[in-house]
């Protein structure tokens, strides 16, 4: 095993609360963790040093919130909605219908190039979720393509009902055959609890037999319209309510009462021309926020958590250390993981290295490409 040492860092921000931030620092890769970290000064010997001239280096970002594996584009469908015209193509059935058409290599191969984009922008880790097939064959092909990128594989056969099944016999199956194919690659179960959607007990159902399947649940929730699924979400211990947009006072306390994280999804909003969720009001009440993409061809097609971070604190008004904080120890939480999200000794060396001397950049350079390098679990990436 090479041991790699990591110094003239500018500002090590471990995310970490003892560590805390770190002034002219180093850090020691040791095969695929980090073996020390701490002044400069005080760097153990290595087999090899990479001069990092005073940047700031940060734990690598956790996108606990994605739907990768679809074919095709909406760009005529995002092009109406920012021209005021009348859309009709069908939004998410055009991605189903070309879903279900494509290749398994038409849909590796877009699968890996949004996850390459994901890690230029310093993504280490990131969740994946099926949806865009909504039958058991194309489902279970989703979810096996997404296990091949990543172990955060989620099955979300309740996305939608698709518009050729009686709902009754779709729900049959996405709590019966199509979550028996999907479960033995996915971690989690997510459903999409909303107004045209599904609805509280539709929602309770699909999220029981997962976890009944040994999945762990995760709740689109509260996207669209105040309604059940943050409750559900901390009903049920999931691991993250998503979304959050419509909040009612009793949800934040649910929340800031919970292990359930609070996830926020600031491209969406932005891709939507949408109001966003009141980041403050979960952090002051105690909530642990997490911010990820929701990559995804109809409501926001953007795999940049540098952007996601700039959006939390210029219209969100969390903090830039806030941001960075929910982007990186706050997706891992999202996801359960206790060896990523945190820089310290043992966890995974999984970093950013930015082109900036200070995570503040993120927010004071919006749009610009600040990611010098990423590192994952020891190797760059
Ligand atoms: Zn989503």
């Amino acid at each position: 095993m090479t041991a790699t040492l990591l110094t003239g860092i500018g500002l090590l921000a471990t995310q970490d609360d003892e560590l805390g931030e770190l002034a002219d620092a180093a850090l020691l890769i040791d095969g695929s963790t980090i073996g020390w970290l701490g002044p400069a000064g005080q760097a153990p010997a290595a087999d090899r040093r990479v001069e990092l001239a005073g940047r700031c280096v940060l734990p690598g970002f956790v996108d606990s919130h994605a739907h990768l594996v679809f074919a095709g584009d909406r760009a005529a469908e995002f092009t109406a909605r920012m021209t005021g015209q009348p859309y009709t193509a069908g939004g998410i059935r055009s991605t189903v219908a070309a879903t279900r058409a494509a290749s398994d290599d038409q849909l590796r191969a877009n699968l890996a190039r949004l996850a390459a984009e994901l890690r230029a922008g310093g993504v280490t880790t990131f969740e994946c979720k099926s949806g865009y097939g909504l039958d058991v064959a194309t489902e279970a092909r989703s979810v096996r393509l997404a296990a091949e990128q990543t172990p955060e594989v989620t099955f979300l056969g309740a996305h939608v009902v698709p518009s050729e099944v009686d709902r009754t016999a779709y729900l049959e199956s996405v709590c019966g055959p199509m979550l028996e194919a999907c479960a033995p690659h996915c971690r989690w179960v997510d459903v999409f609890c909303e107004q045209g959607a599904f609805d509280e007990a539709e929602s309770r159902a699909v999220l029981r037999a997962g976890v009944a399947a040994g999945l762990i649940p995760r709740v689109h929730a509260n996207q669209l319209s105040a309604g059940a699924g943050v409750q559900l979400a901390v009903e049920l211990d999931a691991a993250s309510a998503d979304h959050c947009t419509h909040l009612s006072p009793a949800d934040i306390d649910a929340l800031a009462g919970s292990a359930t994280v609070a996830t926020l999804l600031p491209l969406v909003e932005f891709s939507t021309r949408s109001p966003y969720p009141d980041a403050r009001a979960l952090l002051d009440a105690g909530a642990t926020v997490a911010l990820a993409t929701d990559c995804n061809p109809g409501s926001g097609y953007s795999t940049s958590m540098p952007l996601a971070i700039a959006l939390a604190v210029l219209q969100m008004r969390m903090t830039p250390a806030e941001a960075v904080r929910a982007a990186t120890a706050g997706g891992a939480r999202a996801l359960r993981r206790d060896d990523i999200g945190r820089l310290a000794v043992g966890q995974r060396a999984d970093l950013v290295v930015l082109d900036a001397p200070s995570y503040l950049h993120l927010a004071y350079r919006p749009g610009v490409p600040l990611i010098h390098q990423t590192w994952i679990a020891g190797q760059p990436a």
